[in-house]
């Protein structure tokens, strides 16, 4: 079938287009997409070359109703609302441990985008586009999902803001409640407060943590942070980091999304005795940190890095859906739509750091 989708080639802005789309095979699903959400991730793909092949049709944060089914797909009916999310095998041992985000074929299906025979739905004029990116590719009118990677979403909620549990709020409230597990008296720092570190920070706050520090370099982000939980704040485009960690008395864990190794060595430098660093930020590549190995050896602190928060999106999505549910997760605070064809727009503005969270919509 003939399908608009978002066409990215490198560093180029997106165009929409005309592709065709294969039916879904046997353990796929044809999905109308309602709305997606941009993430650093697909801006990365498409500009800093970090291995998907382009052209191709990127977006991950899709949710949308089932249109077909593959013949082998079970639990699943046409018509049902659901959220796509990450890629995984379901077959691996980290899919066996329930660990999907560490599949030995993530990379795969998610950043180099195909299907494991090395396929592509997507073509256009007869040559195949990269079209089953994250096991999606729904910055597009349509998309063929992996029925191993849908969450069923309820009819009553807003999907423009559901479309960020598929990834940055998974990625934020994860790394939290699934790695660093906050015990009530314990203070948390949020290094990047990016729509993952808003998620971390909301989940830190339903966690009971008794501080929560939130540190960027932009005042107005800090605002949304204390507006969503944090207790106090570091300005890191005007503080000594290390010094202001001090100064706050230091941290029992700390959760890093910057990807930045000076602010990653001053996270680790402020944690007490037996404290935890997760760090689940892009940084350059061939990046790397300088550790006192004798401090990190006598102190029992522990860093450790972490994807998609750990979550099984298809038990962690729900509980996301129960807290937003009950009002824990405003997400309406971090989200701005934009109609499909501002998708320009919409990144450029996130990039600028206009909008926090922004989500395409494909349908009025
Ligand atoms: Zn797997
Ligand atoms: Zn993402």
């Amino acid at each position: 079938m003939k399908i608009r989708a978002a066409v990215a080639r490198a560093r180029e802005p997106f165009r929409i287009e005309e592709v065709e789309l294969e039916g879904p095979r046997a353990d796929e699903v044809l999905v109308e997409v309602e709305a997606c959400g941009i993430c650093h991730t697909d801006l990365t793909a498409k500009d800093h070359d970090y291995g998907t092949p382009l052209p191709a049709v990127l977006g991950h944060e899709g949710v949308g109703r089932i249109v077909a089914l593959g013949e082998g797909v079970t639990g699943l009916v046409v018509g049902a609302r659901v959220v796509m999310s990450f890629g995984a095998c379901g077959r691996c041992p980290s899919c066996a441990a329930e660990l999907p985000a560490y599949c030995r074929h993530a990379r795969d299906y998610n950043l180099f985008a195909r299907r494991l025979d090395g396929s592509s739905p997507i073509s256009q004029a007869g040559r195949a586009l990269t079209g089953h990116f994250f096991g999606q590719s729904a910055f597009a009118s349509h998309a063929i999902a992996s029925a191993h990677n849908l969450v069923p979403l309820g009819e009553d909620l807003p999907g423009p803001l559901m479309t960020s549990l598929a990834c940055g709020v998974q990625t934020g409230a994860g790394a939290v409640v699934n790695v660093l597990r906050p015990e009530p008296d314990d203070a948390i720092g949020v290094f990047g407060c990016g729509t993952v570190g808003l998620a971390a920070i909301m989940a830190a706050k339903i966690a009971g943590c008794a501080r929560i520090v939130a540190v960027d370099v932009r005042a107005e982000r800090l605002e949304t942070a204390r507006a969503l939980g944090a207790t106090e704040v570091v300005d890191n485009a005007q503080a000594d980091l290390g010094a202001a960690l001090k100064r706050l008395g230091g941290l029992t864990l700390a959760f890093d999304n910057t990807g930045r190794p000076e602010v990653i060595e001053a996270a680790y430098n402020a944690l007490h005795p037996r404290g935890r660093i997760a760090l689940a930020g892009l940084s350059a590549r061939g990046a790397s940190l300088t550790l006192d190995l004798n401090r990190l050896m006598a102190s029992g602190r522990s860093l450790r890095g972490t994807i998609e928060g750990d979550a099984d999106p298809r038990t962690f999505i729900p509980r996301l859906v129960d807290w937003y549910r009950r009002g824990e997760l405003p997400l309406e605070q971090i989200v701005t739509t934009y109609p499909f064809e501002q998708i320009n727009e919409a990144a450029a503005d996130m990039l600028a750091g206009r909008v926090i969270k922004p989500v395409l919509r494909m349908m009025p």
